[in-house]
C-alpha cells in the first residue's frame, strides 16, 4: 500500500485498510473493449500506478496525491444510482486494500468488475476480473487462475514476446486481446 496525502479528516489507517480511496473519477457509461464491450456500467477510476507503462493513456492517474482520498461509502452511493455492474479501474487500483470497497458494494446488491495489471497483492471478492499483463510489471502467480477475462494491449511486435505464456495459464479465461488500433479480437 501506498503512503498518500491525507486530509486532516482521514488517517493513513484508512487508507492502507481500504476504506479510503484516492478516487480520480467516475462516471456512467458503455464498455468499449474487452469481454463486456456494449453492457453499460458505472466506472470508478481509483488513482496510483507505477506500472510505468511508457505508452499509458492515463498517465496523469500515477499520482495518487492528486486525487481526493475519498471514503468509499461517498463512492457506493454515487454508484447504486446508476447501475448494477460496476468497473474499478485505474492507475492500478489493486495498489490498494480493495476488500472493503468490492465488498460494500456487492452488499447493495452491484455485480463488481476490476481492471488489473495484476503486479500487486489481489484484493477483494470480484465478479469479473480483466488482466491486462504489462511487460514492465508481471502479474503475480494468484491472477493466472482469478482472471476471466485476458487483455493484452498491444503496443508493437515484441509486446506478445514478453507474454505469450500467459493465455495457456489462465485457466478460465475466455482469451481476448486488445489492440493499441481499438480492434477487439478474439484469440
Ligand atoms: S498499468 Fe495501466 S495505468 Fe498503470 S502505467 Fe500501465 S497502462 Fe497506465
Amino acid at each position: 500500500m501506498k503512503d498518500i496525502q491525507t486530509s486532516n479528516s482521514y488517517k493513513q489507517s484508512d487508507i492502507r485498510e481500504g476504506r479510503v480511496v484516492p478516487l480520480m473519477e467516475e462516471f456512467y457509461t458503455i464498455q468499449g473493449e474487452g469481454f463486456h464491450t456494449g453492457k453499460a456500467a458505472y466506472f470508478v477510476r481509483i488513482g496510483g500506478c507505477d506500472v510505468g507503462c511508457h505508452w499509458c493513456d492515463v498517465k496523469e492517474s500515477w499520482n495518487p496525491d492528486s486525487h481526493p482520498p475519498t471514503p468509499i461509502d461517498a463512492i457506493v452511493t454515487n454508484a447504486v444510482k446508476y447501475s448494477k455492474t460496476i468497473v474499478v479501474t485505474g492507475g492500478e487500483p489493486l495498489t490498494w486494500n480493495m476488500h472493503p470497497l468490492v465488498s460494500a458494494l456487492k452488499a447493495k446488491g452491484m455485480q463488481v468488475y476490476v481492471e488489473t495489471s495484476g503486479a500487486y497483492k489481489l484484493t477483494g471478492d470480484w465478479d469479473w476480473i480483466c488482466l491486462s499483463p504489462k511487460k514492465t510489471a508481471k502479474p503475480l502467480e494468484a491472477y493466472y487462475n482469478a482472471a476471466h477475462e485476458l487483455k493484452v494491449i498491444i503496443y508493437n511486435k515484441t509486446t506478445l514476446s514478453g507474454l505469450k505464456n500467459m493465455p495457456r495459464r489462465c485457466t478460465k479465461v475466455a482469451n481476448y486481446f486488445y489492440s493499441q488500433n481499438g480492434v477487439n479480437a478474439k484469440k
